[in-house]
């Protein structure tokens, strides 16, 4: 535990409650209770100012800090690197930069240019820009519209959110701007098609988008490899070679936001490879730098990158900058995660580990009848939690919120999906570091088998 005792906290805890304005959160409730504020982590664990330990199996809150916590290793890096360069404008490079991009497309074959940014809106918006100059510039302003999925989300910012597919995140911040287009979500516990094969007709209801806006029209589709946020979603049997098949079909580019499956989070180092797809443009944010620095890239192929190479033309080439895009903490730290990722075997780790949670977490089916649908892969898995299993119709929020405080009460960090989908905010999400062991595994299927116990 950390050197500090828990009561020399009262202060810390005084100016976050009178200063802090925390994310995604209604703050009334802090009036009176505690803000929850972590002051140490180790391996799969954090603890509270309050002295309480935790196995944290969300890595972080939102999927991020796969390595684990504590690794001094990427500390290291990160301070030998900023003592001798901190940061200079990405317009000129650097050597962690250089190293870490390399080493990354070696991860990624078809895939040659890295972009460097900070967080994982920032990454898909960049995307955007790119598909818009290349409309105004090789299409004569056609192929400028861009497809998304319903229940996927790719940000926070203004552009991103018209991406969004979780209409609760986009509520109340628009007008959005023109040409985002939404397409159906591929959920098969929630069918739409009463078909054998529901992978093939979840991806041919995006050709009847493409078919009704206007092929021409089209430049982008952009989708998460596996909807996180939106309920654990893994795309069935079928779907991602239709998919891909549509995109080469209406020449349409195909980007697929790693900004959560990225590095590792599904056994495969991208999420993507683990469907067999071949995208145009891949984002990544969390799981790059497992959090130890801001870092997130937009990567992109050859062909995409001659685009914006004219030397004729002022206006040719991606007139755009994201200032920390140029600080070096984050590939220095980037490339030791990914260092420690393949040293350690994690990939390996993670698919072992990924099967004894899904059997685990199926277990708790024939336990709990509100337990609807368990989805997942790798170490990210999904529990939709049902009032009735018949008719599908969605656990009570209050009650999906309450096992997870239930498991919160057990030691055990797990998640919801949260404030995303009218009506749909019943799917308890779970990520632990990739570095899980099979007694932790077990740890936070019992504490969830006692939580749904203690709500239901
Ligand atoms: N894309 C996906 C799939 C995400 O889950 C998120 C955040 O959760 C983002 C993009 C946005 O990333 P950031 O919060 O770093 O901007």
């Amino acid at each position: 535990m950390n050197h500090l005792k828990p009561n020399d906290f009262g202060p810390v805890i005084e100016a976050d409650r009178a200063h802090v304005w925390h994310h995604m959160m209604q703050h009334k409730p802090l009036e009176s209770a505690d803000p929850r504020i972590i002051v140490e982590g180790r391996g799969l664990h954090v603890w509270d100012a309050a002295g309480r330990r935790y196995l944290d199996a969300l890595s972080g809150g939102v999927w991020t800090v796969n390595v684990g916590y504590g690794r001094t290793s990427i500390a290291d890096a990160v301070r030998d690197q900023l003592v001798t360069m901190n940061y200079f404008a990405q317009s000129a490079g650097s050597i962690p930069a250089a190293l870490f991009a390399e080493a990354l497309v070696e991860k990624m074959p078809g895939l040659s240019r890295v972009y460097f940014n900070n967080s994982g809106s920032e990454a898909n918006e960049k995307v955007f820009k790119m598909v818009r100059q290349i409309a105004q510039r090789h299409h004569g302003g056609r192929k400028w519209k861009i497809l998304y999925r319903e229940r996927d989300y790719h940000g926070t910012t203004i552009g991103a959110l018209a991406s969004s597919g979780q209409a609760e995140r986009a509520a109340m911040y628009g007008p959005y701007p023109d040409g985002f287009v939404m397409v159906p979500h591929c959920l098969e516990y929630r069918r739409q098609w009463e078909v054998e094969n529901y992978g093939e007709r979840a991806a041919d209801a995006i050709e009847e988008v493409i078919l009704r806006e206007g092929p021409d029209t089209i430049g982008l589709l952009c989708l998460e490899p596996l909807t996180a946020g939106g309920g654990v979603i893994v795309p069935p049997e079928g779907y991602w070679q239709r998919v891909q098949e549509i995109c080469r079909k209406y020449d349409i580019l195909l980007h697929i936001d790693e900004v959560v499956c990225g590095l590792g989070r599904i056994g495969t180092w991208f999420g993507y490879q683990s469907f067999g797809i071949q995208p145009d443009f891949v984002t990544m944010a969390k799981g790059v730098a497992s959090g130890y620095a801001a870092i997130s890239c937009t990567v992109t192929t050859d062909a995409v990158f001659d685009l914006f190479k004219d030397d004729t033309d002022p206006m040719a080439h991606f007139r755009d900058i994201s200032t920390f895009g140029g600080c070096t903490a984050g590939p220095a730290a980037a490339l030791e995660n990914m260092r420690i990722i393949e040293d350690e075997k994690l990939l390996d780790n993670c698919l072992t580990m990924g099967e004894r949670l899904m059997e685990r977490l199926e277990g708790l089916k024939s336990k709990h009848e509100v337990v609807g649908d368990v989805r997942g892969r790798g170490l990210f898995a999904g529990i939709e939690l049902v009032a009735d299993r018949t008719t599908k119709e969605p656990a009570n929020e209050k009650l999906v919120q309450k096992v997870v405080s239930e498991a919160n009460a057990r030691g055990v960090i797990i998640g919801m999906t949260n404030r995303s989908i009218p009506g749909l905010n019943n799917t308890l999400c779970l990520a632990p570091a990739l570095i899980a062991k099979s007694d932790d595994i077990d740890t936070i299927a019992d504490a969830i088998d006692e939580a749904l116990a203690a709500t239901f």
